[in-house]
């Protein structure tokens, strides 16, 4: 009888020990890349050797190589700007005219793939239900980041990179404080100011937002899920494509989207700039000083403003075709010309080593196109104080319905954005 009370009771014990024991592994298996830190080489403490083929403005390489700092794992940089060598051997084992390229061992990751990374060095995190989660960490996100930390919210950001489209302008003068700025530089100082505060800063790629009760949950592209009480959308734009056929098998052999990036690649060799807006004749301004000549293929006329084209007419290897778009793209490996057509059908060929495209942009809305009410540009429309059509979801920057796209709209939005959800959050989880 004596032995049977003591049985029972060292299983209820081992019991309450099983359940506690589920619950935490639950809990921290909550916020981690599903499936995938269990192999990372950091949980097996393997070394390999990591080699990152960057350029110095490229924001897709600052992106990849903060991510294997984060992640404790060491590497060469290699910048194939200024080392032609360098450069050859990595197209030659790329496949790719494009930045960056990280070799680990004998796998050759193109891009910033951040779910391959996060499968090979990702580590695991602590579970938590966040009281503001925040996407994208360009202008508007860091600045709703900081205000969300002064308010002591409990915030994490989840962003491909840090510092948005700013980081693609060369020469800011409208951000106040500033005569003139580069954006990588402006927005160093904003991931400095972020990264002094209490915040989760990660890299990764939102796809879906979906609402359990009052709760948001959060899936990104390397399998993470985060849950939060309020949401600020902050996803910013992307570039529109040329619609043309082959676009996709050139990108990155040839046809760029991002001039900063891969521009020093074409030091004395012949390219495009497509667009005619004040990013195409920024770039066009930009590349027309390092490469032997340009071409702006514009498909009506220059919208861009005044001092931008005042400065293009003193630019002599530029030639200008007004009325006229890309119909198709040529090459083998590599691209290596086009076909432009102008308004009266005219066709001409031109030989190019590459097409930088500066067409304009699209919001970053697909992921919560069946969240929150968009406009007919697929913005998500707000209200002045950054609330969207769901209650606990903020938005702020260039993914909204505001007309202006600037760094200090986006950032004073931001700011807005962060103060309404902390109201929010008061008014909705008073305990
Ligand atoms: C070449 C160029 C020059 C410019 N020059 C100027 C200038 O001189 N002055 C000025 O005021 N403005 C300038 N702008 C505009 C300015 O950069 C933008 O208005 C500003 O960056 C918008 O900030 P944002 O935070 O709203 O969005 P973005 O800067 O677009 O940031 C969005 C962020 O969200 C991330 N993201 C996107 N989708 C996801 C997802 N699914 N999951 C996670 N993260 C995601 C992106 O990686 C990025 O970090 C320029 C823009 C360009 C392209």
């Amino acid at each position: 009888m004596v032995l049977e009370r003591w049985s029972t009771l060292l299983l209820m014990l081992y019991w309450g020990f099983l359940k506690k024991n589920i619950a935490l592994m639950h809990s921290s298996l909550a916020f981690v890349p599903a499936g995938t830190f269990i192999f990372s080489r950091i949980v097996f403490g393997m070394m390999s050797k990591v080699t990152v083929y960057s350029t110095q403005n490229c924001p897709y390489c600052r992106m990849a190589k903060a991510f294997l700092e984060k992640n404790g794992v060491p590497f060469t940089s290699i910048d194939v700007g200024a080392d032609s060598e360098a450069a050859k051997k990595m197209i030659e084992l790329s496949g790719q005219r494009g930045v960056p390229v990280i070799v680990v061992d004998e796998e050759v990751i193109v891009g910033f793939d951040s779910q391959r990374l996060n499968e090979l060095f990702g580590k695991p995190s602590a579970d938590d239900i966040f009281d503001v989660l925040i996407v994208g960490g360009g202008p508007a996100g860091l600045t709703a980041g900081v205000y969300c930390a002064r308010k002591m919210l409990n915030t994490i950001i989840l962003s491909e990179n840090i510092g948005g489209q700013a980081l693609e302008s060369w020469a800011i003068e409208n951000y106040m404080g500033y005569r003139m700025v580069t954006g990588e530089d402006l927005m160093k100082k904003f991931e400095e100011q972020v990264r002094n505060l209490n915040i989760r800063l990660e890299l990764d790629r939102v796809v879906t937002i979906t609402r359990e009760g009052n709760i948001f949950l959060v899936k990104t592209a390397s399998g993470t899920v985060a849950r939060a009480r309020a949401v600020i959308l902050t996803q910013g734009n992307r570039p529109r494509k040329l619609g043309v056929a082959n676009e996709e098998q050139y990108l990155g052999r040839g046809l760029s989207i991002c001039s900063t990036c891969d521009g020093p690649l074409y030091k004395g060799k012949k390219v495009a700039v497509v667009g005619g807006g004040n990013s195409a004749l920024q770039t066009a301004i930009e590349m027309s000083g390092i490469v032997a000549s340009l071409d702006l293929i514009v498909r009506s006329t220059i919208r861009a403003d005044a001092v931008y084209v005042e400065k293009l007419k003193t630019m002599t290897n530029v030639t200008v075709h007004l009325n006229s778009h890309i119909i198709s793209l040529e090459g083998d490996k590599f691209l290596s010309g086009v076909t432009i057509a102008d308004e009266h059908g005219r066709e001409e060929n031109l030989a190019l080593d590459g097409v930088f495209i500066e067409i304009g942009w699209l919001p970053n809305t697909d992921l919560v196109a069946d969240l929150v009410k968009l406009n007919g540009k697929k913005e998500v429309m707000v209200d002045p104080n950054g609330r969207t059509s769901v209650p606990g979801v903020f938005a702020a920057g260039d993914v909204t319905d505001v007309k202006s796209k600037q760094i200090i709209i986006a950032a004073g939005d931001g700011a807005k954005a962060a103060l309404e959800a902390f109201e929010y959050l008061i008014a909705e989880w008073k305990e």
